[in-house]
């Protein structure tokens, strides 16, 4: 293999730009040309390519977002679309791709690889952490650290006012976001999609802890919680106990901002076991962390499988809230 490419799809998240680094410097160090491909899948069918060189990846280590930007492009997801993109790809010289997403990101690489010839490697790139065959995706660290740092600041507030806030985190139809910064903000209780909302309980929950003299109350709901989201769920208390509140919704902040240390070294660690694999012969897998460890899952698995919570760390919250 001479020549490889490398785009990022769905939605952005800080580390992204190590990664595009690490698989630029890494494949120069074993002989590779790099194509970063603009735009996620749309790049491909336009033809917007940058030849990538050990310099043009020079200081992005530290910015969020993604250089090569993304996009969601439903061109791709037609017959005509994939083998348009194959000829394309064919006649470029790229033989391998790296795509740096999410489980869209991943059905896209499928297809793709399934109408010709391109070998796929798949990295998990998503705040969202909610990607089968890796304990940490991409932008995970560094969104749940941005959500930690506002609630760490909104906890001030709440005890100075004494009032339960309601904040409203991002995940998608998942909890990882919300259980992670749940446990390291010390929320009084988080709600998630993946276990039933129970309003009568909550309140329960809210109004003893103010009775045990706790002069704040900090409840975390997942944007996909069944209840609604922050605003539902505060009118649903507020119509049982009269309690004044205020809300909270983290939004796009927590997709931003200059990747954490952990971030960047695992995008670096991923993007160099990518370039390994695309090497070694290896196609349609996802290279992911497990326990610490370089992990390959087909990238069929890694939509069809569903990632599992922390069974442990749900326990702990209700313990914790003492
Ligand atoms: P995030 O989890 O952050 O939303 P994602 O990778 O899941 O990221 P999607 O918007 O679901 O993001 O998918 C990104 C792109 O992948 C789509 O816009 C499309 O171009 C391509 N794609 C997704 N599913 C398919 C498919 N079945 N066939 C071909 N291409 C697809």
């Amino acid at each position: 293999m001479k020549k490889i490419g490398v785009l990022t799809s769905g939605g952005d998240a800080p580390g992204m730009n190590a990664c595009i680094r690490a698989i630029v410097r890494y494949g120069a160090s074993h002989g590779l040309e790099v194509v970063g491909i603009r735009r996620g899948y749309c790049g491909i069918l336009e033809e917007d390519f940058v030849k990538l060189g050990r310099r043009a990846v020079a200081n992005i280590i530290h910015r969020g977002g993604t250089f090569l930007e993304t996009a969601r492009c439903e061109e791709m997801k037609t017959e005509e679309g994939l083998r348009k993109a194959n000829e394309i790809l064919q006649r470029k010289g790229i033989e391998g791709l790296i795509t740096i997403g999410g489980d869209g990101t991943f059905r896209g690489a499928v297809a793709l690889a399934e109408a010709g010839d391109i070998k796929v490697i798949g990295i998990p790139g998503t705040i969202d952490n909610d990607v089968y065959g890796t304990d940490y995706a991409i932008g995970f660290d560094t969104a749940i650290n941005t959500a930690l740092d506002a609630i760490d600041k909104i906890r001030d507030t709440a005890e100075s006012l004494q009032r339960p806030f309601f904040i409203e985190v991002m995940g998608r139809c998942r909890g990882f976001i919300a259980l992670e910064v749940g446990i390291a903000g010390g929320a009084e209780d988080i709600l998630i999609p993946e276990v039933e909302t129970k309003v009568e309980q909550l309140c329960l929950d809210i109004r003893h802890s103010f009775k045990r003299g706790k002069k704040s109350s900090i409840v975390i709901v997942a944007e996909g919680d069944e209840a609604g989201g922050a605003f539902s769920i505060a009118q649903q208390v507020w119509e049982r106990l009269r309690l004044e509140y205020r809300i909270c919704v983290l939004g796009h902040v927590q997709r931003g901002g200059s990747p954490t240390a952990r971030d960047r070294v695992l995008s670096s660690k991923l993007g160099a076991a990518a370039v390994d694999a695309l090497l070694d012969g290896k196609a349609g897998y996802m290279v992911g962390e497990l326990k610490g460890e370089i992990a390959f899952t087909p990238l069929r698995e890694t939509w069809e499988k569903s990632k599992e919570l922390d069974s442990n760390l749900l326990r702990l919250i209700k313990i914790l809230a003492g």
